[in-house]
């Protein structure tokens, strides 16, 4: 029996949420769910936006299956995603990028994971207003931080049989900070003599990225360009209801999907759920259930291939419940 902490979040949250614990469920996967939510709709109940039953919950469980949580932009509070990530120290941010066959987009053959720092960068969120007419942002890199993410790029390069790992950076222009991380990238790989380090600046990696995504195996990088581009790769994949994601430390992790709550859709049945589906499944290989994981991530692709149960994202007619019975079915 697992015990895991579930956050259902807000906008499409609930809805991808329901769906994930409902797959991890038809696996047989024995789990006793301790389900608490934080964001906007808790504060307006609660005065708070994070209550301490989710902190009481995350740190007697330690694993966690987490749904979007809406920020509010340019005001309110700082984003529960960012803090939670802070707090417990999850430091790797992991989001691989695999084309789903079956799936709309002019490429073939995506296979790519992105490591993204996760704690420090321009989301330490340290910003002031210096005048009327100016305001100010500290973007943080250390050292350590710095190691730990290249370190895991390498160490995940290395069991998984990849030949290079690409690091991004601005440090042409960011030539301390950013050159501070590239430094540290060309120091880990050293330790790895058989996997090559390729550098490359962001705003190249962009145009390369959709220009032959298949030239990438292993992408490492800081906070905010790691974000971006896990955005611009969900799109060369089909869009954001497909791409899954991690936030790993120590002795702890978040499960969670790329997207965000997406206020366009929520609460209309139509969020794919594909995502958080598999951001379980990883969650599942974490906890070291890789049979019920792998059933999982196969029951998703041949849901997709056959095209009969997808949602409207992927040229579909079917509702976050449909496919995610679809999933099920097959499992
Ligand atoms: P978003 O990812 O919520 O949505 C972007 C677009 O993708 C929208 O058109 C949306 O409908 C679509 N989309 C996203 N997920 C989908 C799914 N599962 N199925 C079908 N379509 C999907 O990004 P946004 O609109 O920029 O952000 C909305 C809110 O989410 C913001 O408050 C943002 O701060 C928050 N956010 C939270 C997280 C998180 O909780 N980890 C991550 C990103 C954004």
């Amino acid at each position: 029996m697992y015990n895991i902490t579930l956050i259902q979040g807000d906008g499409i949250g609930p809805e991808v949420t329901n769906s994930a614990k409902a797959v991890i469920e038809a696996t047989g996967l024995e789990v006793c769910w301790d389900i608490v939510n934080a964001g906007i709709h808790i504060y307006e109940k609660e005065g708070v936006v994070v209550p301490d039953s989710v902190f009481d919950s995350i740190e007697k469980n330690k694993v966690v299956l987490k749904g979007p949580i809406t920020t509010p932009i340019g005001k309110g509070f700082r984003s529960v995603n960012v803090m939670l990530r802070k707090k417990y120290n999850l430091f790797s941010n992991v989001r691989p990028v695999k084309t789903i066959p079956g799936t709309k987009s002019p490429f073939k053959n995506i296979d790519l994971v992105i490591f993204r720092e996760n704690t420090e960068g321009l989301y330490i969120g340290i910003e002031k207003q210096t005048s009327e007419n100016s305001a100010e942002s500290i973007k943080l890199v250390t050292r350590d931080a710095s190691i730990r993410i290249v370190k895991s790029a390498f160490e995940y390069a290395k069991n998984n049989n990849k030949e290079k790992v690409t690091v991004v950076h601005k440090a042409n222009i960011l030539k301390i900070s950013d050159g501070l991380f590239l430094d540290c990238a060309r120091e880990v790989s050293e330790e790895y003599p058989n996997i090559e380090l390729e550098e490359m600046i962001v705003d190249n990696m962009c145009m390369q990225l959709v220009l032959n995504p298949n030239q990438f195996e292993v992408i490492v990088t800081t906070n905010l360009y790691g974000d971006i581009l896990s955005d611009l790769c969900a799109g060369l994949v089909g869009g954001l209801g497909l791409v899954p994601g991690a936030n790993i430390g120590d002795n702890m992790a978040i499960f969670e999907a790329v997207h965000g709550s997406a206020p366009d859709i929520a609460g209309k049945n139509l969020a794919n759920p594909t995502a958080l589906i598999l951001s379980s499944a990883m969650m599942l290989n974490h906890l070291g259930e890789r049979e019920k994981a792998n059933k999982i991530i196969n029951s998703v692709f041949e849901t997709i291939q056959k095209g009969k149960y997808i949602t409207k994202d992927l040229g579909g007619s079917s509702t976050t419940i449909e496919m995610t019975n679809a999933i099920i079915e097959k499992i």
